[in-house]
């Protein structure tokens, strides 16, 4: 009795073998990007060579290497040369692209030239997305993450590690030069060093003295003091808690609904204090609706960047970040004076009046100045909790007025934050795994907004298939 579930004979032959249709399910992913592709307008899109020249050699339909290219990041296959070799074996790339198989510069040079083009294509998902109504609460969480890119700290200049190299090269000139000296007056105790072998490494240390003082000089010229040398677009990032990266600011904006991501942008902005109001504005344009409920950490917290949105009719909702030097110092913050609209000023918690003394504009932004009486201050016994000065002075923003109606609504509604986290974190921690440990492949900005698009599509394109199914979503597209 056999024990063992037989395999097929590799050497027999079929009189009528399967066709390559009969190896791809009706339920397989493929069939969704075919059909995507195939319903788009490549030339629109703006896509290179969607006709052919009538001489020379022929070249790949770009539909071609736009299936190849959202197959591969949807199966983690992001790199041209291994593109190449699945194309080869992989039956369902057979299927897809017609058992084609384009060599890895094609490839390559495909993702390159129609970066503008790709970014379309990850829109025009979204656009089906929007007429399938997955996004009918119009509710996004808006969130950063910083992203590696090819480019190693060791690769990137700062004004801190210019100053450590400097200073290493000049103590071990100090150390030759000494060490010359001794040689040159008899001294020799050192016989490790001949003259001749010390001026060698003193000239090799001033030559390379001058190449670190010309990389400092172009560190304080740049406007971001840093200068990555591999990837010239990527900065120095602070990742949370886990120390800094050389990489990019990937912006995205998640619908709280299906958790699709509507919106994305990559930025080599240092913090994500500057971002609210130009996400807010691709998710607008996404959606082709300008009121929108918004939901940010307080990393975002700016009044101008909140103000912004408003002005556009988005409503954001963003948690008070709080940077008291005054709370720090164990003084009253500014929360614990009432403002008194009607009247204009101030209510300190010893029930006095501040009153509006002075305005002033900071960063192009109006800040109006609210002194207490200094004779009833010095009289105050709780003078110790509240100043340190003659009295006390509290300054308030030209958007305070709209972050305190934020911040109230957002009292009211406390699990704000709890669906923000639970909507944005999640895709991020996916497409990082599917990037692996080297996040980016490809160096300059452009680029790495292509390769984050593609990123985009197909985790959409699996969450879209997974909502209704991959008949279903077929039939729509
Ligand atoms: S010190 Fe002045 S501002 Fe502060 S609580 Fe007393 S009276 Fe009010």
């Amino acid at each position: 009795m056999k024990r063992f579930v037989e395999e097929h004979d590799r050497t027999q032959a079929t009189l009528f073998p399967e066709r390559l249709d009969d190896y791809i399910s009706p339920e397989n992913p493929i069939r969704v990007i075919d059909a995507f592709v195939e319903k788009l307008d490549l030339e629109a899109i703006g896509f290179d060579r969607v006709n052919p020249k009538v001489t020379g050699r022929p070249g790949y339909h770009p539909s071609t290497l736009l299936k190849l290219y959202i197959y591969g990041y949807l199966n983690r296959i992001q790199s041209s040369r291994r593109l190449e070799r699945e194309s080869l074996r992989n039956v369902e790339l057979m299927w897809l692209i017609g058992r084609l198989a384009p060599d890895f510069k094609t490839i390559a040079d495909f993702r390159k030239d129609n970066g503008k083009a790709i970014r379309q294509v990850c829109r025009e998902f979204v656009e089906i997305c929007r007429r399938l109504e997955l996004f009918t609460q119009a509710m996004v969480a808006i969130d950063g993450s910083k992203f590696k890119a090819v480019n190693s700290r060791r690769n990137n200049d700062t004004k801190n590690v210019m100053k450590r190299h400097i200073d290493r090269v000049n103590k071990t000139i100090d150390k030759y030069l000494k060490l010359l000296d001794e040689a040159d007056s008899g001294d020799q105790r050192n016989q490790e060093h001949t003259v001749p072998d010390l001026k060698a490494k003193l000239a090799s240390l001033t030559e390379e003295m001058t190449q670190l003082k010309e990389r400092e000089k172009a560190v304080l010229a740049h406007p971001d003091k840093q200068i990555s040398r591999t990837d010239p677009d990527s900065r120095l990032l602070q990742k949370g808690r886990m120390g800094m990266l050389v990489g990019y600011n990937v912006q995205s904006a998640v619908d709280t609904e299906n958790k699709l991501i509507v919106a994305h942008d990559v930025t080599n902005a240092i913090s994500d204090r500057n971002q609210l109001a130009p996400t807010t504005e691709l998710v607008q344009a996404a959606l082709k609706k300008n009121d929108i409920t918004v939901l940010a950490d307080r990393g975002y917290y700016s009044g101008a960047g909140i103000n912004e949105c408003y002005e556009t009719g988005a409503k954001a909702l963003v948690p008070k970040n709080y940077t008291s030097n005054n709370k720090a110092a164990g003084l009253y913050d500014k929360a614990d004076f009432k403002y008194d609209k009607e009247r204009d000023v101030y209510v300190c918690p010893a029930n006095e009046v501040l009153k509006r003394r002075g305005v002033s504009v900071e960063r192009g932004i109006k800040v109006t100045s609210y002194y207490a009486s200094y004779t009833v201050c010095a009289e105050c016994h709780l003078k110790s909790k509240c100043t340190v000065g003659r009295e006390r002075r509290v300054r308030r923003r030209e958007h305070d007025d709209l972050l305190e109606s934020m911040e109230k609504e957002l009292n009211e509604t406390p699990d704000a934050m709890v669906v923000r986290a639970q909507t944005v974190e999640h895709p991020f921690g996916t497409i990082k795994t599917w990037m692996g440990r080297q996040h980016f492949l490809m160096k300059r900005l452009k680029n790495v907004r292509t390769e984050m698009s593609l990123h985009v599509l197909a985790y959409n394109l699996k969450r879209v298939m997974s909502i209704l199914g991959v008949a279903a979503l077929i039939e729509v597209i």
